[in-house]
């Protein structure tokens, strides 16, 4: 019998998106991170059946309408609780979330942390442009005291928070920091948070040009230092994020103090790049150990309701 060669279907970047309008600002950082995440699907040759993306509110927040994936659009800072039941439900999905900086680490901070702590095995893509945007361009907790958008009367009276500090000490197994601009670099982080095994954290500079004119995209290219870029790679230094041994504290400790250093930077230029990974076991790899039921098939597939839940019901009574 003449053996037929099974061609694999080659998805492109034109699957993935739907057909709604998209009413994002022109201009807006937002277009670069959706094209980012969907080359990257492309790439990693996923149907989109087999992705879902699920949003917190906020610009952001309709990244899931522009996509022909499974998606979810929830509430504000509750990405993650949602992101985790799709994914004990059914282990099998490559799970993305999106939202932005005032929903990851303002309201869903706690959320955040918990997401870390965790380490269930999906994406989180923060488009972190300093503000609320959806209502108007309020200061978010990533926006420097003391520093003032066109959309805030006065500057920050806060202190604002570190994302990469706040992810190596929630337990995020991936961390790194992208720029919605730099639409190939972004590919490939993506590509490698969907490919790392465990919780990802990618925080990605977004430029707002309608309520933030502190980070525009002049702003990163230096235009107000003879055109300096304020962007680095660390790609392009000497740097190893991987940690080879997960077993020894020394070493674990060793990658998230440079990781620290590289990030904190104090002389306004920014790092893109992988700043940590680390293999660990995933929730849903820990929760088999003591589930049964979720080392069978995904739960989504195995027909619960059919079973006989009464002896559960004796268990508990
Ligand atoms: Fe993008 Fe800002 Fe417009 Fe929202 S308000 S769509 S973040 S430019």
């Amino acid at each position: 019998m003449e053996e037929q060669a099974v061609q694999e279907k080659k998805y492109a970047v034109q699957d993935y998106k739907s057909d709604l309008h998209n009413d994002w600002c022109p201009g807006c950082g937002d277009f670069g991170i959706l094209t980012a995440l969907q080359n990257a699907l492309a790439n990693l040759g996923l149907a989109p059946h087999q992705v879902a993306v699920v949003s917190g509110v906020g610009c952001s927040g309709k990244t899931p309408h522009y996509l022909n994936t499974y998606g979810f659009h929830t509430l504000h800072g509750r990405v993650l609780p949602m992101a985790t039941g799709i994914k004990l439900a059914n282990r099998e999905i490559t799970l993305v979330a999106v939202g932005g900086d005032g929903d990851g680490y303002g309201i869903g901070g706690g959320q955040f942390v918990a997401g870390g702590r965790r380490n269930l095995d999906f994406t989180y893509i923060i488009y972190n442009n300093d503000v609320y945007a959806l209502t108007k361009g309020q200061a978010s907790p990533t926006v420097a005291r003391g520093k003032k958008t066109k959309s805030m009367p006065e500057p920050s009276i806060l202190e604002p928070i570190h994302p990469v500090a706040l992810a190596l000490s929630s337990g995020y197994t991936f961390v790194a920091r992208g720029y919605a601009l730099d639409v190939k670099h972004l590919t490939g982080l993506i590509q490698r948070g969907i490919e790392h095994r465990g919780s990802a954290l990618i925080d990605v500079y977004q430029t707002c040009p309608t309520y933030n004119d502190l980070h525009s995209r002049a702003w990163y290219a230096g235009k107000d230092r003879g055109g300096k870029s304020r962007i680095r790679y660390l790609d392009q230094m000497q740097y190893d994020p991987v940690v080879k041994n997960p077993e020894d504290a020394r070493e674990v400790a060793q990658k998230k103090l440079q990781a620290l250093e590289k990030a904190w930077s104090a002389d306004e230029e920014v790092t893109l790049g992988v700043y940590y990974q680390i293999r660990l076991p995933t929730l849903e790899e820990n929760l088999a150990q003591k589930m049964p039921a979720l080392q069978d098939a995904p739960l989504a597939e195995q027909r619960l309701w059919e079973r006989d839940i009464a002896p559960l019901f004796e268990e508990l009574t």
